[in-house]
């Protein structure tokens, strides 16, 4: 079986690593003999028809207004996608413009492509820092945040977790990233998925189920060295 990967945007939405998530796919689906394919999505390209897993990393504002025109021209595309249940993370930058619109620090109106209840309000100052939260399914997941961003969420219960340390969605009601069916957005870069295998797996678990109509039943790996990388990120200061 090969799963099918599209990373939407690597040139422009990619800060702090987040290309490492793809990695991180790539190879827990081989560490298991699963063979995967990338597809590096760029403004103009077509998307394949045959996608098991979307990504898409986070970006500078100035990198989210060069993507917004082409977003919206795959917006039906993307979202007939995450309705019909495609496992997805979207971190920062493109998790604000899968909400309704990104409000910039220079008064700019970016508009998203409302695939996820929420919408993004630039803050006075940026939230930068390790980050630490509790996920209800997942358990204590850890990354790194740098937004200027204040998102606001529609429905609180669908929150990606509730932040223990660090600031999350908005610094003010303990939320971060939102779940909407098999669809993650989050804040945390690092990159999440290496140092969080769980939500890796979530993810390709999910996929195989999708292609396949049968549960998957993934074979354990040996995370010793994922787990310290998540302890040594949990230990750090903000
Ligand atoms: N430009 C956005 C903000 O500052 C997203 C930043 C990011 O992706 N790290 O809020």
């Amino acid at each position: 079986m090969t799963l099918n990967i599209l990373h939407l945007y690597p040139k422009e939405m990619n800060l702090y690593g987040d290309h490492g998530n793809v990695l991180a796919l790539k190879r827990r689906c081989e560490w298991r003999g699963i063979d995967t394919k990338v597809y590096a999505y760029e403004p103009g390209d077509e998307i394949p028809d045959d996608i098991d897993i979307i990504f898409g990393g986070g970006g500078q504002d100035s990198g989210q207004s060069k993507i917004e025109e082409d977003l919206m021209k795959i917006a039906p595309k993307l979202k007939a996608m995450v309705e019909d249940g495609m496992p997805t993370l979207v971190i920062c930058g493109v998790y604000q413009l899968f909400g309704k619109y990104f409000h910039t620090h220079e008064d700019k109106m970016i508009d998203g492509i409302d695939v996820m209840n929420l919408y993004t309000e630039a803050g006075p100052t940026r939230l930068i820092g390790n980050i630490t939260i509790e996920s209800p399914q997942f358990g204590e997941i850890v990354g790194y945040e740098n937004h200027s961003g204040l998102t606001y969420i529609e429905n609180k219960d669908a929150a990606f977790g509730k932040v223990v340390v660090g600031a999350g969605n908005n610094g003010t009601d303990g939320t971060e990233g939102m779940i909407y069916k098999n669809c993650i957005g989050t804040y945390l870069h690092g990159p999440i998925l290496p140092k969080n295998p769980k939500v890796a797996d979530y993810i390709i678990e999910k996929a195989i189920e999708r292609k396949t109509g049968e549960k998957a039943n993934l074979a354990p790996l040996d995370d010793t060295i994922e787990e310290r990388a998540h302890k040594v990120s949990a230990s750090r200061p903000r």
